[in-house]
């Protein structure tokens, strides 16, 4: 079948609207209409070079949800018509990580810039007739995506499907961060560096933990009023070393005990490890771009202070819990997900989305198919 799709054609270009065809799922796949798709980052990142994948043309989007259409000849327990959510690292169930339920880790994670589906093969072809990879096994940016029921998870029908994208990506990783990686405990006090898509909800799962204080740090006066909306207790506008004086400024000079690192980790790592009290976590959630090979953190620092840098993906915790636990907070009105969405786009109007994302206008932006 036809459908439209915004198609990654080559670095610093605008994603290519375009008619692809896609085929019928195979054994193991199910045709998912898409309903709603985030505008994250890490797509921007594949546009700029700066996440290089092993293909192109590519669909990029990787934070989708829809419905499901046909399902292929293997396929039990899900059916046409169920809502779902995909997830950007699929769950084979089969690896040593998936058998211990840690789906995040799974071990064809590392395959997810190459192109193919789960079965090595395509599902996708342009107009004349070449192979059009789908980023994250999932290619979001389209009416229509076929994916590997490794890459599903379903979910109940009350939650809004464009509410129920942002638990694709975004929410889990930020959320999950405080909550699975950092472990933040009652009292506890965190910094929060960069307050985009990853960072509101770290501030939303700090806060969750029962953080005392959570200080959100961004260079855009507009996301610290947003991240106070979202929990945060300070705010600052400091980089680099302003940032982690004032940051020792409010907590008796001692530092906070988590650190998450949302954005940009070549500039705000150090400034972040030196804003971290000793024996505290600092967590990297941001990507850097794969151009950057290094980043220095003084090693008798590290040893004397006693502090972990640790890296989390995905929230450090399977996305198979993670969803509807997320979920059922909302539903519970503990989480805010209608708040994180600052604008609706159209497919056809993708580009301008992630304009708007660079210029710092959008919190998340979100292309729904049903307008
Ligand atoms: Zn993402
Ligand atoms: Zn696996």
């Amino acid at each position: 079948m036809d459908c439209l799709a915004a198609v990654f054609r080559d670095i610093d270009l605008p994603l290519s609207i375009e008619p692809i065809v896609i085929d019928e799922p195979g054994a193991t796949e199910l045709l998912v209409r898409i309903a709603a798709v985030g505008l994250c980052r890490t797509d921007y990142h594949v546009m700029r070079g700066e996440r290089r994948v092993a293909m192109k043309p590519m669909v990029l989007g990787h934070e989708a949800a829809g419905i499901v259409e046909r399902t292929g000849r293997q396929v039990v327990g899900i059916n046409p018509g169920d809502h779902v959510v995909l997830t950007f690292i699929p769950g084979c169930g089969v690896c040593r990580w998936c058998r211990q339920g840690l789906h995040h880790l799974c071990a064809q994670g590392p395959r997810i810039t190459q192109g193919p589906q789960l079965d090595g093969t395509y599902r996708r072809r342009d107009r004349e007739g070449v192979a059009v990879g789908s980023f994250c096994m999932i290619g979001g940016f389209a009416e229509y995506a076929v994916v590997d029921r490794a890459s599903v998870v379903v979910i109940d029908k009350d939650v809004p499907l464009d509410l129920a994208s942002l638990v694709a990506c975004g929410v889990p990783a930020g959320v999950g961060a405080a909550r699975y990686r950092a472990r933040v405990k009652r009292n506890d006090t965190v910094l929060v560096v960069g307050c985009g898509g990853d960072g509101m909800n770290v501030i939303q799962g700090a806060q969750l933990c029962g953080a005392s204080q959570i200080i959100a740090a961004d260079i855009v006066p507009a996301k610290l009023v947003w991240a106070r909306e979202f929990g945060a207790t300070d705010t600052l506008e400091q980089q680099g070393e302003e940032l982690t004086k004032a940051v020792l400024a409010l907590t008796d000079g001692i530092g906070v005990n988590h650190a998450f690192v949302c954005i940009d980790p070549p500039a705000t790592l150090l400034p972040a490890f030196r804003a971290t009290a000793k024996a505290g976590n600092v967590v990297v959630t941001a990507l850097t771009p794969d151009t950057v090979s290094e980043i220095s953190i003084p090693p008798l620092e590290l040893c004397v202070s006693q502090k972990a840098i640790m890296g989390a993906v995905y929230g450090f915790a399977s996305p198979r819990v993670q969803i509807p636990e997320l979920l059922s907070l909302y539903r519970q009105g503990t989480l805010k997900l209608r708040e994180l969405i600052t604008q609706t786009y159209r497919l056809e109007d993708i580009n301008l989305g992630y304009a708007d994302l660079q210029a710092g206008k959008n919190l998340r932006g979100v292309v729904r198919f049903d307008t």
